[in-house]
């Protein structure tokens, strides 16, 4: 029993270490695909459709200004999200009493260590690897190895735990990348068609080949980060994390829904927040 014990761990623990390892990979790989759509897009297909006059050089020099702007802004909230702090648990930090609430002090509990169980009543809970306390909604990542406020997953996309302070980020990440691959989708479809067509297509081997793997991942990506988002925006519409929602949490009423519109506030606040402040909301 111990020893099953030990091997899982030691599993677990090579698992996120291989994680943590295929960080700068996956940037890399992010980028990877931004280079060779933009070779697709930009070199092989609507920059020279520019010199073509007419009708022609209109929807070029439309697809590549708003090729540009979407890239400009995906790149800027993919590096936000990568770069920013999600949110940790200030050291030492202790449950303040909220008195008004007339709730009592959690840290009395005769449960106090243990695993949460009522929903209703966020009890301070411990968490045994950072060896500190852990405020409600907060959950500790194995993959960063601490407690993260408000974590909604780790993300293996941004090499980052997606929490409190950079979950507006992740949004707008998600919504800029499904605009940019929706139009590159939309604008290499014809030359996606021409593949299948008899006529001849003018391109040499290598940039047709481009084009072809531009169009697929694209179409690939638009997909399913539309598939995220469409979910993403359910969760803050309700105010829950992916976590949450797996563990079914929040049923039948969750003291976290503000309401709609106020549950997307919040998510834009936190981002400009200090950890302290935040914690205060997740009571
Ligand atoms: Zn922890
Ligand atoms: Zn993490």
């Amino acid at each position: 029993m111990h020893r099953s014990g030990a091997v899982m761990a030691w599993n677990v623990f090579k698992f996120c270490t291989a994680l943590r390892g295929l960080g700068s990979i996956m940037i890399l790989l992010v980028l990877g695909v931004v280079g060779v759509t933009y070779y697709a897009v930009v070199v092989t297909n609507y920059g020279p459709a520019l010199y073509d006059g007419g009708l022609d050089s209109v929807t070029a020099l439309g697809v590549l200004i708003l090729f540009h702007g979407l890239l400009v802004m995906l790149l800027w909230s993919y590096f936000s999200v990568v770069l920013t702090d999600p949110g940790s648990v200030p050291p030492n930090w202790k449950p303040v009493m909220d008195e008004e609430r007339g709730e009592t002090d959690p840290l009395n509990g005769s449960d106090f260590g243990a695993m949460q169980t009522d929903p209703s009543n966020p009890r301070i809970r411990y968490c045994r690897k950072c060896n500190q306390l852990k405020p409600p909604r907060c959950h500790h990542c194995s993959v960063c190895g601490r407690c993260v406020l408000k974590m909604d997953h780790h993300c293996v996309w941004v090499v980052n735990c997606v929490g409190a302070l950079n979950y507006k980020y992740f949004l707008l990440f998600l919504f800029y990348t499904f605009l940019e691959t929706g139009l590159v989708t939309l604008s290499l479809l014809p030359h996606f068609i021409a593949f299948f067509s008899d006529g001849e297509i003018p391109g040499t081997p290598g940039t047709l080949a481009t084009t072809f793997l531009a169009f697929v991942l694209n179409l690939a990506f638009a997909l399913s980060v539309l598939g995220f988002l469409i979910m993403h925006i359910s969760l803050v519409a309700a105010n829950t994390t992916t976590i949450e929602a797996y563990e079914k949490k929040t049923t039948p009423k969750w003291r976290y829904d503000l309401g709609r519109k106020k549950n997307f506030e919040q998510v834009r606040m936190f981002c400009n927040m200090l950890p302290h402040s935040i914690l205060f909301h997740l009571f």
